[in-house]
């Protein structure tokens, strides 16, 4: 094969690529608008977009109104082409989705499991898998993996827990999940998970930091739309930032972490372990409820403030916590991390999270759908 030959092939696929990523969460198009806004000859998308609907990527959504001549056709991406599953596996629960190549939610489960490392657990994981996907009938070819989050440190290749204390182990591997699920799989970790969900569906292009405040606190570095995993795959764990010096003992080992003092267990053994029920009661005005907010707010402020000063973009509290931050509690710790600020006024750049639940799990999944998505 010549050179030539080869990169003839190669601009083929960019412009499929091209075309398709063009046609992707858009309204429907007609080839003319395709071929004009792509700066493609009309041959060309034709030809292209001939191939993707045999490969079932794309399909007619009607007929454009005509404006005289020709009525044109519509053309749409297929969002039911292919799926994948995001699990969200924690010390006592796996959560789980499906979804399409849209990042349409299709089903989603979660059930009360205690991570154990054994046969019996992981066999558990694969019958809850094989649980979400019979409900949907869709034909076992159309899933593309099954994406794994976990809390914690994922090797680079994603074959590897590395840290993994929060699951009762020091180490662990993908291998154990795989033995008996019948799809390609990769671990996640969690936080970085979540992230990437929260950056989806934006258009433009984003930095953020996304602080994730589960029953550990973790996070996500997302610069130009990409997560920044760091150096040894530990980028954004800022629930070992030091906030208190010398202060409580992490389950790390160390004093004074973020993850002691804004873990969302603070608020939720205040509840019963219903986290729901602390904001019921600190809305309702409840004093001794009040007063831990008040001490778990000016932690988070702490660290917060600590992000903006390294990362200089939009702050985006999510997690368990972040998920039940209405627009009052976001006020409130705008007035703080404020106060903290030396360069601003208010606290505007702090965000709540667009997902309430399930981020972690449809992250996991979405790394199928990018893999993907790249591959065409
Ligand atoms: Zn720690």
């Amino acid at each position: 094969m010549n050179d030539r030959k080869v990169s003839t092939i190669e601009l083929k696929k960019m412009n499929r690529s091209k075309i398709f990523r063009y046609l992707y969460k858009r309204e429907p198009q007609s080839k003319q608008d395709i071929a004009y806004a792509l700066r493609m000859s009309f041959p060309t998308v034709a030809q292209n977009i001939k191939e993707l609907q045999e490969q079932g990527l794309i399909v007619d959504a009607g007929m454009f109104e005509s404006t005289g001549g020709r009525k044109a056709q519509a053309i749409v991406y297929n969002a039911e082409a292919r799926y994948a599953v995001g699990l969200d596996v924690t010390r006592n629960h796996i959560g789980g989705v499906v979804i399409d190549l849209g990042c349409n939610i299709k089903t989603n489960l979660r059930i009360k499991c205690p991570f154990e490392n054994t046969p019996v657990y992981f066999k558990k994981v694969a019958e809850f898998t094989n649980d979400m996907i019979s409900g949907l009938q869709i034909e076992k070819e159309k899933i593309l993996g099954v994406g794994i989050s976990v809390p914690a440190i994922v090797s680079e290749d994603r074959s590897e827990m590395t840290y993994s204390p929060l699951l009762g182990m020091r180490k662990g591997n993908l291998e154990s999940f795989k033995q008996y699920l019948d799809f390609p799989c990769v671990l996640n970790n969690d936080a970085n998970a979540a992230g990437f969900a929260e950056i989806w569906n934006k258009k433009e292009s984003v930095d953020m930091v996304y602080l994730s405040l589960n029953n550990s606190v973790g996070g996500c570095i997302i610069l130009n739309n990409t997560v920044n995993f760091g150096k040894n795959q530990r980028g954004g764990e800022f629930g070992h930032i030091t906030i208190v010096p010398n202060g409580k003992t992490c389950y790390c080992g160390q004093r004074g972490c973020m993850d002691v003092y804004c873990n969302a267990k603070i608020l939720s053994n205040a509840t019963n372990g219903n986290l729901e029920r602390f904001f019921y009661e600190i809305r309702n005005g409840s004093e001794r409820h009040l007063k831990i907010w008040k001490t778990y707010l000016n932690h988070l402020a702490v660290g917060v403030n600590d992000l903006r000063m390294a990362f200089d973009c939009d702050i985006v509290i999510g997690g368990y916590v972040g998920a039940q931050m209405g627009a009052e509690e976001i006020r409130q710790l705008r007035g703080l991390v404020a106060e903290r600020n030396t360069f601003e006024f208010d606290g505007s750049y702090v965000k709540g999270c667009s997902y309430k639940s399930e981020a972690t799990a449809v992250g996991g999944a979405l790394y199928y759908v990018d893999q993907f998505l790249n591959s065409i």
